[in-house]
């Protein structure tokens, strides 16, 4: 007899039979990777996955109908990959991204090494226009995402792959009209959305519209996290890259800087799903910052013309007109308490100031903020051009200086715990704010001078940095081939 019990996989229904067979297969791509490969030596099966929301299927051993059912399952996704329509509506972007991840099919060029590509067939976003406010109302973007959503979704599924290029019936496609046509379409194999954290009433439409469209096709739901997505997304960048060769994948463990408009954190990630954070702000985000201190800094005519509200990026613009982001900068070799510019009279502490390991894992902008602002307030005189450069120039400086302290401490605190024969190689620089290169030139420069010259820099374009839903479909992608997916019930957090 064997040790294990055998859960009959005949007493399920068919989409759990689907499911089971799903996760079976996945137990052995884990542990036999190429099946082909190995065929010949793949030993008696074992299947011994899948305690996910309640479903745990242990069988030991699988007779041989199942096992080449198992296999089937195997082949058909290898062939067809994998397809997901994608939501995100945490803040005032409404995005929609269709995603495929093909199957592991492996190429001459690229030997043994399964390929690991996806396409982004669509990937939209629109963002509400919240410009009188000067800032993110959440009714506007709860409005925005309303009036927006389901019209992004219908223009969405025209771009799922005809069904011409699939060889399966009615309960892989899904008819879509356009005006002039009706065309058959691969449907999505699950729906993945944005679950939190984010404004309530925006993650409200998305969760609630991915719910009616898993519904509708049939398919599973996965919810997925905001700031996983944010650290996963260089990993969709490589896939995405992939196929021209491009960027290598930034391999587990991995460190992450999240800089958005609504958080700052730094995490540990270990896996897919293992994820710790090491240090957060204990008040405003390093984008509230940078939005606000813009609104002071960058002169009147030039935030009009800016056209929305990432202020931040304004900021870049106006204190590196050259586009260069201040690549001559040097980070101190000791850590300096002040930075005071005689010229002008003010100074701008570093946060929380201490460096290496007495460094609290905490980080802060909103102190600085009010330094900023009172080089503003009570001034006869407006503030020159010149004054306005310094200041948006010294105070990105302090707290871009005061990120990378936390940076530089936690790989040393984590040096004594990870294992030597696996460091961590990677530094993750995701959000909004890691499209601005001057906080790259200064994270890069920090690494160096403190004897991290070894950990590169991961960030992706700036498109795929701010609120994107391809970012949260690559998650769904990497979750549900690990047997995740989330109940109807599920409420947004
Ligand atoms: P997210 O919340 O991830 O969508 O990011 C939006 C935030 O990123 C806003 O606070 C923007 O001002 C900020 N941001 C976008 N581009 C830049 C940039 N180049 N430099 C600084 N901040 C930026
Ligand atoms: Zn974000």
């Amino acid at each position: 007899m064997p040790e294990e019990q055998h859960v009959p996989v005949r007493g399920f229904n068919a989409r759990e039979t689907r499911e089971a067979l799903r996760k079976a297969n996945l137990h052995f791509l884990r542990k036999w990777g190429n099946i082909s490969a190995k065929r010949k030596s793949l030993p008696s099966p074992m299947i011994k996955t899948c305690c996910t929301h309640g479903m745990h299927v242990v069988a030991s051993p699988v007779n041989s109908s199942f096992r080449a059912r198992a296999l089937q399952v195997v082949h058909r996704q290898r062939v067809r990959g994998l397809l997901t329509l994608a939501i995100e509506t945490s803040c005032d972007d409404t995005s929609v991204a269709i995603l495929e991840k093909h199957g592991a099919k492996t190429t001459a060029s690229q030997g043994s090494t399964p390929a690991r590509r996806a396409t982004l067939h669509f990937h939209e976003k629109v963002t509400a226009n919240n410009s009188q406010f000067r800032g993110i109302h959440p009714l506007v973007a709860a409005q925005s995402h309303q009036s927006t959503l389901a019209n992004l979704v219908d223009t969405a599924l025209k771009s799922l792959p005809l069904s011409s290029s699939y060889a399966h019936g009615a309960t892989y496609t899904t008819p879509v009209r356009s005006e002039s046509q009706k065309s058959i379409h691969k449907k999505p194999d699950f729906i993945s959305v944005t679950r939190g954290p984010g404004m309530r009433s925006s993650l409200t439409t998305g969760l609630d519209t991915a719910k009616g469209l898993a519904v509708a096709f049939q398919v599973p739901l996965v919810a997925v996290n905001h700031m996983q997505a944010h650290a996963l997304t260089p990993r969709l960048v490589s896939a995405l890259e992939g196929k021209h060769g491009g960027a290598p994948v930034p391999e587990f463990p991995f460190m992450s800087l999240l800089v958005s408009g609504g958080h700052t954190m730094l995490v540990y990630s270990t896996s897919t799903n293992d994820h710790k954070i090491l240090a957060s702000t204990v008040d405003i985000a390093i984008g509230d910052f940078l939005d606000k201190i813009a609104r002071d800094i960058v002169p009147p005519a030039d935030l009009e013309a800016g056209g929305d509200i990432m202020y931040g990026r304004l900021l870049e613009k106006f204190v590196f007109s050259d586009g260069a982001g201040g690549r001559n900068y040097t980070a101190p070799a000791m850590p300096s308490r002040s930075h005071l510019k005689g010229r002008w009279g003010w100074k701008f502490a570093p946060p929380l100031h201490q460096e290496g390991a007495k460094a609290s894992m905490k980080f802060s902008f909103s102190g600085l903020g009010s330094a900023v602002e009172r080089c503003f307030r009570d001034r006869a005189k407006d503030v020159s051009l010149c004054e306005r450069l310094d200041i948006g120039q010294e105070a990105m400086r302090v707290a871009f200086e005061h990120l990378a302290s936390r940076v530089v401490a936690a790989l040393g605190k984590l040096s004594y715990s990870i294992d030597p024969l696996n460091p961590i190689s990677t530094l993750v620089v995701s959000g909004g704010v890691a499209s601005n290169k001057f906080l790259k030139t200064v994270l890069r420069s920090f690494l160096d001078a403190r004897g991290y010259s070894h950990v590169q820099i991961a960030s992706p374009p700036p498109a795929l940095c701010t609120d994107n839903a391809a970012m949260i479909a690559w998650v769904g992608m990497e979750m549900f081939e690990a047997g995740d997916k989330a109940a109807m019930s599920i409420a947004s957090e």
